[in-house]
């Protein structure tokens, strides 16, 4: 499909159903209901539905009251994949990122539209608006809605407010090389469009519960390894440290780039014990491959400086494969 069929196909109301990534971020978040809150404006029916369920300071998002989460509704999910005209994957490059809702896509006569900025996306679409280099996907989704569906007056503040977490999350808070001159002009442009910049960075990062800075606490005191010979570092975290402090989904979001801030930190991670398995995550600096050492060793995958994974072995088990591969990657890492 290209983009005049695509345009076309959507100048009349269409059923659309919009999904993102397990576990959804901000820019998962941000994405979907941007998009979300741009489509409705077209007359089109519109469902996002999500693999899980995702982080608490998310839901102030404008219209979250309208997602479903897959693993609650798991008929209705059904229905509306089965239904659908049109499927928006946002924000992963894989239909094993959607978990058991990737059968039910994969299945579906929809036309799929994948706009997203991973790696080596699976062919899975019909259309795609894909840049690895984009910042975020929510950056992605302006293009589309402002250059490719050349409708930038239906930016409305409540996708703006969308847009703008997407990009605020996924850039490290306009940190990362990524946040180019083109994403503050697109960040610049919600603004002007009603984006309410200073709430959305206190509704995202000043809105901890006391367990969870506590929690961050005891990380960094008691969880947290230094390898100095290998430029890396490592917090773990047991399923009854997960219990002591009470912590929700999206809690432990951030921890690992403490580590990763130490000085001469090239590669950190972070090893959680969750309930069904063991879950990774990698962030490094400069040209070292975290995606590469998930992928290999750990089920995963991602960006280069920003990667996960997962295994079913015991947890202990996990920590010291992680520890293992150190001296393996020596080199690389010293660079
Ligand atoms: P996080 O460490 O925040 O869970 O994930 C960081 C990045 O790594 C994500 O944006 C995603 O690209 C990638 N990632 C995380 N977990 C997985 C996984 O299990 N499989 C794959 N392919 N990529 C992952
Ligand atoms: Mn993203």
């Amino acid at each position: 499909m290209n983009l005049a069929e695509l345009k076309e196909s959507l100048s009349q109301p269409k059923k659309i159903v919009i999904t993102t990534h397990h576990k959804p971020d901000g820019d998962a978040m941000g994405s979907s209901l941007g998009l979300y809150n741009y489509l409705i404006q077209n007359g089109h029916h519109v469902q996002v539905i999500t693999p899980t369920d995702y982080p608490i300071f998310l839901h102030w998002l404008p219209n979250n009251g309208e997602v479903i989460i897959y693993t609650e509704q798991e008929e209705q999910s059904k229905e509306f994949i089965a239904a659908a005209d049109f499927i928006f994957c946002l924000d992963f490059n894989a239909l094993s990122r959607i978990n058991e809702m990737g059968e039910w896509v994969g299945a579906s006569a929809a036309k799929k539209i994948l706009i997203d900025h991973h790696l080596d996306p699976v062919d899975f679409d019909d259309f795609r608006h894909w840049r690895v280099s984009a910042c975020s996907t929510a950056q992605l989704i302006y293009e589309f809605i402002a250059d490719l569906m050349q409708e930038p007056e239906l930016i409305s503040k409540d996708v703006a407010d969308c847009l703008y977490t997407g990009i605020l999350t996924d850039s490290g808070s306009f940190k990362y090389p990524t946040t180019t001159a083109e994403v503050h002009l697109i960040v610049a442009e919600l603004i002007k469009k009603g984006a309410d910049n200073y709430r959305i960075h206190q509704l995202i990062y000043d809105n901890s519960s006391e367990d969870r800075l506590r929690f961050l606490g005891h990380c960094l005191s008691n969880r947290l390894e230094v390898f100095s010979e290998f430029n890396a570092a490592l917090i773990w975290v047991s399923k009854a440290d997960l219990e002591q402090f009470n912590i929700l989904t999206g809690d432990t979001e951030g921890l690992v780039n403490y580590a990763l801030s130490i000085n001469g930190i090239r590669l950190a991670a972070l090893i959680i014990e969750r309930p069904d398995r063991v879950k990774l995550s990698l962030r490094s600096t400069g040209d070292f491959p975290a995606n590469e050492i998930c992928k290999k060793y750990f089920n995963g995958g991602g960006h280069r400086n920003a990667a996960g994974g997962a295994s079913d072995d015991p947890f202990e088990s996990v920590i010291q494969q992680f520890k293992n591969l150190l001296p393996t990657y020596k080199s690389l890492l010293l660079q």
